[in-house]
């Protein structure tokens, strides 16, 4: 279990762990015990510290906003989550990886292009997470460049999208230096980390905030379904952005830590809709970014 203990530290600092798609796990202590073995963990009522303290400095959004946006393209983003939110006439943003289409890790599957076809046919945003989901701090130009066009281009084509649809963008693992930004700033309106913090209209684009919440982080500070209630209902106070970033949906027993339970993932869309808040997509949400004239 040296993973889980590894994912949980850098929480406890106030980063999120980076995207850990890559960890198998034994399938006989998923959700079960992950962090229930350590001592360290202590509930965090201090909203400030988990969240960051209210921008006073600059004007809020008119109004908060929640995003949902989903990684690599498990399969069950397309045949659960996004029924769940085509259900409230909510829209989702899908960073997709064209290689993982059709495969599968650990035996749980991702969707085919056939699935990525029907988010479109829901209205759903797709977004950029690389050609082959690799980790791009370890790459070299052009590599890095190519990893992320590559997928833009092929995503608008196989999905029969207009170029430039395919407009934003979040990092395989959370691993990112300046050689990506300067990259997504030339070809993406924005970059979603994996960085725990709300979105302010101050907010760098390129350095959004996400909210990382799987089987594996339940019990954490900031994670529990009674903080993701709170930051909800932060999130509409402060009229800020709250990005919130899931895995794997499946049916049943889960497979792999990353993926999201289902009585969770159903109480945070009961909380959003009944919170005073928009649900919008990243480029929804973008939009309401201030632009430079
Ligand atoms: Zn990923």
């Amino acid at each position: 279990m040296m993973h889980a203990f590894s994912w949980f530290l850098p929480v406890m600092f106030g980063c999120a762990p980076p995207d850990p798609v890559v960890e198998p796990i034994p399938n006989t202590d998923s959700g079960s015990d992950s962090g229930s073995d350590s001592d360290v963990v202590e509930p965090t009522p201090d909203l400030d510290a988990l969240w960051g303290p209210e921008d006073t400095t600059t004007a809020p959004f008119t109004r908060g906003m929640v995003s949902f946006t989903f990684d690599d393209g498990w399969l069950g983003q397309a045949t659960i989550a996004s029924p769940k939110l085509v259900e409230r006439g909510w829209k989702g943003t899908f960073y997709l990886v064209p290689e993982w289409f059709g495969t599968s890790m650990d035996g749980e599957a991702f969707m085919t292009l056939s699935g990525a076809s029907d988010l479109v046919a829901a209205g759903h945003e797709i977004g950029d997470h690389t050609m082959s989901h690799a980790t791009l701090t370890n790459l070299v130009e052009p590599e890095v460049f190519d990893e992320m066009a590559d997928c833009q281009l092929s995503l608008e084509s196989t999905l029969g999208l207009p170029p430039g649809a395919v407009a934003n963008f979040s990092t395989p693992h959370g691993a990112y230096n300046d050689a990506v930004l300067a990259d997504a700033r030339l070809l993406f309106t924005s970059h979603r980390t994996g960085e725990a913090r709300l979105n302010t209209p101050a907010t760098d684009p390129y350095t959004l905030g996400g909210v990382l919440l799987e089987a594996s982080n339940l019990d954490y500070p900031g994670r529990t379904p009674d903080d993701v209630e709170d930051v909800i209902q932060l999130t509409a106070e402060r009229r800020s952005w709250l990005i919130l970033v899931f895995h794997g949906f499946v049916e049943g027993e889960l497979m792999r830590v990353t993926d999201q339970p289902l009585d969770a993932f159903d109480r945070i869309l009961d909380e959003v809709a009944e919170a005073d808040v928009d649900v919008v997509t990243i480029a929804e949400g973008v939009q309401r970014m201030p632009h430079p004239p």
